[in-house]
């Protein structure tokens, strides 16, 4: 579908719960944002960001503005509630548990990854980079989650488009820190001369440890870097690259 804006996660539709990673068409950025970016401050106006976020609400059928922080490549979380906002706090894993509140992550080549338990009515949003996975931001933000009442058997989780194994290549510290960030791992870390990491496999086997059901993670895979009809980029387009949401919502209508 050629004006194709977002894609939705199936597996959290099936459990009733919206969930969807934007793509780069659909907007109203220039070149070479175009045309779907979701920063400001990067090059692009900041009216053009303003309607892609009103027109994604609007198409997604979302409550209204998703909450977003500073993502900053660590493991803090951001409660939020009431209207969503653009808070300047810090942090790389958003939590709520209210219905009708959406939480979202920017990326550009980093894994959005979004988490939610209906029988609790708690959602997550959280960004997993290479150096969120090293600091175990998927095993955080589950563990926030049981801390608020969430059963591991009860979350469902979605992986999204990030850079993926066939383009992340990757130094030997950033391999290291990789395939020692949990057990396991190091099988998801390959090549001899130059390394390349999965993103989406480490995340995973991370979430699994937590307790996640096999059948409760998706994982959609295509990548950023390789795509670029579909995707921004950073490694591809650094700082010419616009930025993705990831948004999860528990919709409750009346
Ligand atoms: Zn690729």
């Amino acid at each position: 579908m050629a004006d194709e804006s977002f894609i939705r996660s199936s597996l959290l539709a099936k459990h009733g719960v919206t969930g969807l990673f934007t793509l780069r068409n659909g907007g109203v950025s220039a070149k070479p944002y175009d045309s779907q970016n979701f920063t400001y401050g990067l090059g692009d106006q900041d009216s053009n960001t303003t309607t892609n976020l009103n027109r994604l609400v609007e198409k997604a059928g979302l409550s209204g503005w998703p909450h977003q922080a500073v993502q900053v490549h660590q493991s803090d979380t951001l409660y939020c509630s009431d209207t969503g906002l653009a808070h300047k706090q810090h942090a790389d894993i958003l939590l709520t548990d209210q219905p009708n509140i959406a939480l979202a992550i920017r990326t550009a080549d980093c894994l959005p990854l979004l988490l939610a338990d209906k029988e609790s009515g708690i959602a997550v949003a959280a960004h997993a980079g290479w150096r969120g996975t090293v600091a175990k931001v998927a095993v955080e933000a589950v563990s926030q989650m049981l801390h608020r009442g969430s059963k591991a058997k009860h979350i469902v989780a979605s992986l999204g488009p990030c850079i993926g194994p066939c383009c992340f290549a990757i130094g030997e510290e950033t391999a290291q820190a990789l395939a020692n960030c949990c057990q396991g791992a190091a099988q998801f870390v390959t090549g001899s001369d130059k390394k390349y990491a999965d993103l989406w496999q480490i995340n995973r086997l991370q979430l699994l440890q937590c307790g996640l059901k096999e059948e409760h993670i998706e994982v959609i895979n295509e990548c950023t870097c390789c795509n670029s009809e579909r995707y921004f980029s950073y490694r591809r387009d650094a700082l010419r690259a616009g930025r993705h949401l990831g948004v999860v919502e528990l919709t409750c209508k009346p």
